[in-house]
């Protein structure tokens, strides 16, 4: 059943985990104020699902169950559910910077597909296992945080060669109820605010390894589980529209020999279909991460070409403003484009789901990650200092000074001077403070670095087809 916002919030006050924020314990994680923003933006997710204009996009009929769930939790079922999914993504992120959420429909996702693979390949019965903890996640409208990245030590060695053996999340027992985990996830999108923890191996695996090939799903509160998180946006900050309103907490996730039932183990020690659980997560992921950076990349668009105008520039008569902008949203709709492409070339896996053409989703991922940068200093450069420079909202409206900055830090006549800073801010907020630090890294390594998205498209791309045709033209 779809949750209100309200019951969203409600129901993380049925949870007790155990979360530090610089060195304070959280005493409750929905009435932290630190954390508010992030609440904000994973509420925006159960707020739109109840939107009848937003109902196709927002929402999804449950193959399992038939009945209609959070387009977040559905499992794809062809092409156009990708494609939904992508738009669902731009949607919530346009609004929040980033809506969370969308790691839990990819891990899912990854999930159904692979559960089946390993139980084809080893008799298992992971498969049903995860069917069940699925109907329960779309039942209660649940959101849970994905945990994948681990520490990883020294990246040159495996995780079985590491100076310590806990670098990377293992099994360390194995019991009648279950199996026990010892270790640390490092980088963990909105997890304080989650309602559950799904864990999935970063890598792939040997055999030494095995114990470190390792899934499963448990409640935020488990016994053993402790959080280490950054606060979500810039909470309480006046000169920050958008972040301090929604934000987005990274956490670490310590599991100090923590037990997870049987039924809800994933994968535990099958090491040969590790890699290609993180693979499956990874292609799934960075399709969404085009979504988000699109929604991103519509704020900056709007922002940079609102401040262009309140300084007097017109964005389609100025020669540079104009190429600039075009610069921008290039960059923009070309990632999305590849998003877009992805989904329609999406196809069936052996498990029934659909799975993002891994080609496009990667080069959508790798140019989204690249350009960034560009985006930033087409915003940057267009703008001017007054990004990081702006009076404070206090200023503006103080009784000795407001009236007089109001007065010269007017651009264009007919655009009033409290409309231009405004904008600036949310400038600054989106590509100049913490947060907008945060929304380029998050651009750059979230989902996977460069490196991984060059990695996989070199892997799976027909070089030799290409070969071919060359080598049918010259005739040699
Ligand atoms: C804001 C943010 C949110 C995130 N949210 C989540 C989340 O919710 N869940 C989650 O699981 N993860 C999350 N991540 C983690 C993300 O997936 C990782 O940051 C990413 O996979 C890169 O891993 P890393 O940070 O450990 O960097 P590293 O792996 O240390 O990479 C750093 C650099 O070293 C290179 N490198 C690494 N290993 C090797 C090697 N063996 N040989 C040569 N070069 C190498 C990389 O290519 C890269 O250039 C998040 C990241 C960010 C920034």
């Amino acid at each position: 059943m779809l949750k209100t916002p309200e019951e969203f919030v409600e129901s993380l006050r049925e949870l007790n985990p155990t979360v530090y924020i610089r060195g304070n314990k959280v005493e409750s994680i929905a009435d932290e104020p630190l954390l508010e923003p992030g609440i904000n933006a994973i509420s925006l997710t159960y707020e739109y699902a109840l939107l009848p204009e937003h109902k196709e996009t927002m929402t999804a009929t449950s193959h399992i169950t038939g009945k209609t769930v959070n387009r977040l939790l559905h499992i794809n079922t062809s092409q156009d559910d990708l494609l939904k999914k992508l738009e669902m993504v731009r949607l919530l992120c346009r609004e929040t910077g980033c809506a969370q959420r969308y790691l839990c429909h990819d891990a899912l996702n990854a999930l159904y597909e692979c559960t089946h693979n390993i139980d084809l390949e080893f008799g298992t019965d992971y498969h049903i296992k995860f069917l069940n903890y699925l109907e329960s996640v779309q039942e209660k409208d649940l959101t849970t945080c994905v945990a994948m990245t681990d520490a990883k030590g020294d990246r040159t060695k495996r995780p079985h060669e590491q100076h310590d053996p806990d670098l990377y999340l293992r099994i360390v027992d194995r019991n009648a109820q279950g199996i026990v985990v010892r270790g640390i996830k490092a980088i963990v999108t909105g997890a304080p605010y989650t309602h559950e923890i799904i864990v999935l191996p970063t890598r792939n695996m040997t055999q030494e390894d095995r114990d470190y090939a390792v899934s499963f799903a448990i409640p935020i509160d488990t016994p053993g589980v402790e959080l280490v998180s950054r606060e979500a946006g810039r909470p309480g900050q006046s000169g920050a529209p958008l972040s301090s309103r929604y934000g987005q907490a990274t956490a670490q996730i310590l599991f100090d020999d923590v037990l997870v039932p049987w039924d809800r183990v994933f994968l535990a020690g099958e090491w040969q279909l590790a890699g290609s659980l993180t693979e499956s997560f990874a292609t799934h992921h960075r399709l969404s991460c085009i979504g988000a950076r699109a929604g991103l990349g519509d704020m900056l668009i709007g922002a940079t070409c609102s401040l262009a105008e309140a300084n007097g520039l017109d964005t389609q008569k100025t020669g540079h403003v104009r190429d600039k902008i075009a610069d921008l949203i290039k960059y923009v709709e070309s990632f999305y484009a590849c998003g877009v492409t992805s989904s329609v070339f999406g196809s069936e896996t052996r498990a029934g789901n659909f799975l993002p053409d891994p080609i496009y989703s990667n080069i959508g991922k790798l140019m989204q990650g690249t350009h960034i940068y560009d985006m930033y200093r087409i915003a940057q450069d267009t703008s001017g200092g007054i990004l990081v420079a702006s009076p404070y909202p206090e200023d503006m409206e103080s009784p000795d000074i407001g009236e007089r900055l109001n007065r010269y830090l007017q651009g264009r006549e007919d655009i009033p001077a409290d409309y231009r800073i405004s904008i600036a801010r949310l400038l600054e907020d989106i590509v100049a403070s913490y947060q907008g630090g945060w929304y380029s890294v998050i651009s750059i390594s979230g989902g996977g670095s460069p490196e991984a998205t060059r990695l996989e498209i070199m892997r799976k791309y027909d070089i030799d087809e290409r070969k071919s045709l060359v080598e049918k033209i010259t005739g040699v």
